[in-house]
């Protein structure tokens, strides 16, 4: 086997991967997929003789494509990235086309349809039903003469997307601001020394800001210079409307996305394009997701008019703001909870080392699941990437992982899971499940270990989650095994759940050890800690449902080209819920890309909806105890072990033993109902 990415017998050989052998390999197995998909053709619908030779295929290109992208999500270097976007249109077309395949949906359905149906396995079941959902809301069921219509449709809507992230992106790079020496009071000197050094680059004095984030944020949190953040926030506020370049205005895109999405909705016999977004998520009805977000902000509201109360009245107190504008909140929030919780990130790292964190983790799930972890070792594209186990009582292997913990210059920003082998049943034997963590965390210096921020150990926990949910997956075949075919609204519970146990005493405690004196974390700076943690929380979950229900409501009840605009629907929905109302002339929706640009479409309610969830799981931890292990095996089993072999409101029911409930998310926000 000269070319490591058609090995399929056993672990990615990462070390051997070359960018010469990723074209040899994607062409042969394309060319392989199409083949069978050529001989399935004439086969009978049967499960052995249709989906299964399709599905092996379908594997070997996922997994050797997942390789391709992997190395250039954590080794961007300019031949493998060469590589990379000559394959990458190849692969995508072969999707495309597969997705479009009419044939293949009549096989589906005659599957279906077939006495053979009901003898398959819950999971094979499934599995068909997801397939022939995903080709419905392609469109593979309209009429011939609607067709080419909803084709045209989808390609205009994903040039419009296209287009509405660039305007974003061209308007936000469009702004640049040199400041002064009498501008810059209260911006930290970290921010001030990257500022510098961007001017340095434009050859202009001064200081340099920007609309980016890590530019735009921290100005706006700490400039004193009250003018200065007006001006920021003005100029990102509006960025890509009526008020800049004619070029870059996203107003028109946003009306005539708002017109085919419904428009396709209808072709598809669907009364909004809300009601097509929820078909394959576990929310059932637009008018189910509205009153679940108008009820968590009847909620929420007391303790974000609480929230603004203090930010006015300690504004006006100390720091001589009469009014509190847009372009203030951000930096009395900051001074606010400056006075109220003084303790630094910097103070909290000494006692996350490296080391302690991620056995500190390991610990707590091998308690939980009953399952062991150890280090092996295994072909990595870097030096410092670990690999690990995961066996069960018996000492079987349930599965295998990679850790790439530290940033490098090569690698994608942010941290994510990723799956390179999934769980399935091979004839007689099993496949094991082999998954991804990649965190962008600081690496070592010199001889004292890697530190970790509280919100860096956060983010490991909540990876790692979605890694178990890979992990410990007991499905037996692909399309549903691990995250495959878990709903949308649904894939962040097992991840978000993971959080909880950062926020507890008892597993702090054992995982924290002073880098220098090796004590534990004290119990007075975890006190403090937790007090911060819902720092102004009522304010922040009203704004998150303030989007969640403009997005719901605009793809729902709203009527494209009916006169009114999207602007105006936000004024009403900021009516109702927002307690910090923005200025008129903030045009928000126009660079909102989640749902213009991204697939969040009807769906941004899903980052609320998954956190009930998971809260609310995690309360049964709380009730039997936070390391209770026959609580841990409940959750093993009825929600990581099942993947999606069944949907996620069953498993949720069948682990917590009723419906979801709101409580537990409220209290952990702070938010008890007086
Ligand atoms: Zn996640």
């Amino acid at each position: 086997m000269n070319n490591p990415l058609l090995d399929f017998t056993g672990l990615p050989r990462f070390a051997e991967i070359r960018p010469e052998h990723v074209a040899p390999a994607i062409e042969h197995l394309l060319a392989e997929a199409r083949a069978v998909l050529k001989s399935t053709d004439a086969a009978p619908a049967t499960w052995d003789q249709f989906v299964e030779p399709l599905e092996d295929a379908n594997e070997r290109l996922s997994r050797a494509w997942g390789q391709v992208s992997h190395l250039h999500a954590v080794m961007d270097a300019p031949p493998l990235r060469e590589a990379y976007n000559a394959n990458l249109p190849k692969v995508t077309r072969y999707w495309t086309e597969l997705g479009q395949d009419t044939a293949r949906f009549e096989k589906y359905r005659v599957l279906a349809a077939s006495p053979e149906y009901s003898r398959l396995s819950a999971a094979r079941r499934r599995i068909a039903g997801l397939r022939l959902t995903d080709f419905r809301l392609s469109g593979a069921e309209l009429p011939a003469e609607v067709k080419p219509r909803y084709a045209a449709i989808q390609e205009e809507l994903a040039s419009l997307s296209a287009k509405f992230s660039e305007n974003v992106l061209d308007a936000t790079n469009a702004f640049l601001l040199f400041i002064d020496e009498k501008r810059i009071s209260g911006i930290p000197q970290d921010v001030l020394a990257a500022a510098r050094e961007s001017a340095v680059k434009d050859g202009k004095p001064g200081w340099k800001f920007t609309l980016h984030m890590p530019s735009y944020w921290p100005a706006m949190q700490y400039a004193d210079d009250r003018a200065l953040r007006e001006t920021l926030y003005r100029e990102s506020a509006t960025r890509a409307s009526e008020f800049g370049k004619p070029d870059w205005d996203n107003t028109p895109l946003i009306a005539r996305a708002l017109e085919l999405r419904r428009e396709a909705a209808r072709l598809l016999g669907y009364a909004s394009y809300a009601a097509v977004s929820l078909v394959p998520k576990m929310a059932d009805t637009p008018a189910q997701v509205l009153a679940f977000l108008r009820d968590l902000a009847r909620r929420a509201r007391p303790f974000a008019e609480r929230d603004a109360a203090e930010l006015r009245q300690f504004a006006r107190a100390e720091l001589g703001l009469e009014t509190l504008e847009a372009w203030d909140l951000a930096y009395a929030s900051e001074k606010l909870r400056k006075s109220r919780f003084d303790f630094s990130d910097h103070e909290v790292k000494q006692y996350f080392p490296e080391t302690q964190v991620l056995w500190g983790m390991f610990r707590l799930v091998q308690d939980l699941y009953q399952i062991r972890i150890s280090q092996a070792t295994a072909s990595t594209w870097q030096e410092d990437v670990r690999f690990f186990e995961v066996r069960g009582g018996d000492n079987a292997l349930i599965g295998q992982f990679y850790v790439d913990l530290y940033a490098r210059e090569t690698k994608r920003g942010g941290a994510w899971m990723d799956d390179a082998i999934g769980r399935r049943r091979r004839e007689a034997a099993i496949q094991t499940p082999v998954a991804h963590l990649n965190c962008n965390f600081p690496r070592p210096v010199g001889d004292r270990p890697a530190l970790f921020t509280h919100d860096d150990v956060i983010t490991l926990f909540h990876e790692f989650g979605h890694g178990l949910h890979h992990l410990l997956t007991r499905a037996e075949d692909l399309g549903v095994s691990g995250i495959n075919g878990v709903e949308w609204d649904a894939v962040e519970l097992p991840s978000q759940f993971m959080e909880n146990f950062c926020w507890e005493w008892s597993v702090l405690e054992r995982m924290t050890r002073h880098v220098d004196s090796g004590a534990p974390l004290p119990r007075a700076l975890f006190d403090r800690m937790r007090a911060a943690k819902n720092f102004q929380s009522g304010l922040a979950m009203l704004r998150q449902i303030e989007f969640a229900l403009f997005d719901m409501r605009l793809h729902s009840d709203f009527e494209p080209g009916a006169g009114g605009s999207a602007r105006e629907l936000l004024d009403e929905v900021r009516r109702e819920v927002a307690v910090l109302v923005p200025p008129a002339w903030n045009r928000f929706p126009n660079s909102f890309s989640h749902i213009f640009a991204g697939g969040y479409a009807a769906g941004y309610y899903s980052y609320k909806w998954a956190e009930v969830l998971s809260a609310d799981a995690y309360s049964l931890f709380e009730e039997t105890g936070v390391l209770d292990a026959e609580t841990g095996g409940r959750f093993r089993d009825q929600i990581l072990a099942v993947g999606g072999t069944r949907p996620a409101a069953d498993s949720f029911r069948a682990f917590r033993g009723r419906e979801p409930r709101v409580d537990a998310l409220l209290r952990h926000s702070g938010m008890i109902p007086p």
